[in-house]
């Protein structure tokens, strides 16, 4: 009986002590509500007023007068822009050829644990093969590449690969270029943009003065993969060649050193690698042979390698043939030829 006491005491005095913390908090709850309430609603007020001041500033008659001020700049970012977009699809243009395609079905009796296959299923550039020729893909890329995904070690493929190289290496200068030329316009105006923007709304402001969005990414690369997934699935391997600048490089030499050249044309023949395009830019003191224009009058000038007489008409990738162009006379001239051709 003594016992039960002492435990309904002990209770009592815990049941107590936990009411007195539980009064302890709520007082102190309601003692800082009223100011932890002051403080956040004010806190709030503000970010509005920010808000409205940022929205006000962007169309307000002074940004507009900055922003009319560099209109062109900006135009020709933009148009740079787009033109690197349209090379990203070079590749493609030399790959339209449609082979048809048939439908593969896996039957086997034991259908499990085939995911990997399923998620490659319909693309062409993925090859399922066996371990050892995925291995040797690895160790062998360029050799593998053309075997087993057909690309022809002749003089035609070589200058689709090089014309290819050529397009992606712009596109690559062309992302470093526009993202410096944004960067030089946006120093030029930025003493007249207010602190506050510039420090907090950069993004916006790059947006408002009407800069298109620069894709970094370099995703457009194609890739190629060879896959081995063993009859179980338990096992699996991969080698993927992605065709960047570098393994361009790689497959155009290879493709040279496969390619059985008549003497007379491989002695005239430049191999259009990234070594020759810098030699070439570098004959031609970096100036675009059509207008004159310069890295020295336009640091962030996209220049590009040119043939003289095109490919398409039986020109040849030699010294004499080849000359500097800015990105802007070449598309020019490009178009030009296109509708010539048309004719
Ligand atoms: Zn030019």
């Amino acid at each position: 009986m003594k016992k039960l006491q002492g435990v309904l005491i002990l209770i009592a005095i815990a049941a107590a002590i936990i009411i007195k913390i539980l009064f302890g908090i709520f007082t102190l709850l309601i003692d800082n509500i009223i100011p932890l309430s002051i403080l956040l609603g004010s806190a709030i007020i503000l970010y509005l007023l920010y808000l409205l001041y940022v929205n006000t500033y962007f169309n307000s008659e002074k940004f507009g007068v900055i922003k009319a001020g560099i209109t062109n700049h900006i135009e020709n970012c933009n148009e740079l822009n787009h033109y690197i977009e349209e090379l990203k699809g070079s590749y493609l243009n030399i790959t339209t050829y449609n082979y048809g395609r048939g439908e593969m079905l896996d039957k086997s009796r034991y259908n499990f644990r085939r995911k990997e296959w399923k998620r490659n299923k319909g693309s062409t550039q993925v090859y399922q093969c066996s371990a050892s020729i995925c291995k040797n893909a690895n160790n062998q890329p360029m050799k593998y590449l053309c075997k087993y995904f057909s690309i022809n070690k002749n003089e035609d493929s070589l200058s689709n690969f090089e014309k290819v190289l050529n397009d992606f290496t712009s596109v690559e200068q062309g992302k470093k270029l526009i993202s410096n030329e944004r960067k030089s316009i946006l120093t030029e105006i930025s003493t007249e943009i207010p602190y506050l923007i510039k420090r907090f709304n950069s993004e916006k402001l790059i947006q408002k003065l009407g800069f298109e969005t620069i894709d970094i990414s370099d995703t457009y690369f194609p890739s190629f993969t060879f896959q081995y997934v063993s009859p179980g699935g338990n096992s699996s391997s991969q080698c993927v060649i992605r065709l960047d600048i570098e393994n361009l490089n790689h497959l155009i030499k290879y493709l040279n050193d496969e390619i059985k050249w008549k003497k007379s044309i491989a002695a005239q023949r430049a191999l259009m690698t990234s070594n020759l395009r810098n030699e070439i830019k570098e004959r031609d003191n970096y100036q675009c042979c059509s207008c004159n224009n310069g890295l020295d009058k336009e640091p962030n000038l996209l220049l590009e390698i040119d043939h003289i007489i095109p490919l398409s008409k039986g020109g040849k990738t030699t010294y004499d043939n080849l000359q500097t162009l800015c990105w802007k006379c070449n598309r020019t001239k490009g178009a030009k030829i296109l509708i010539e051709n048309e004719i």
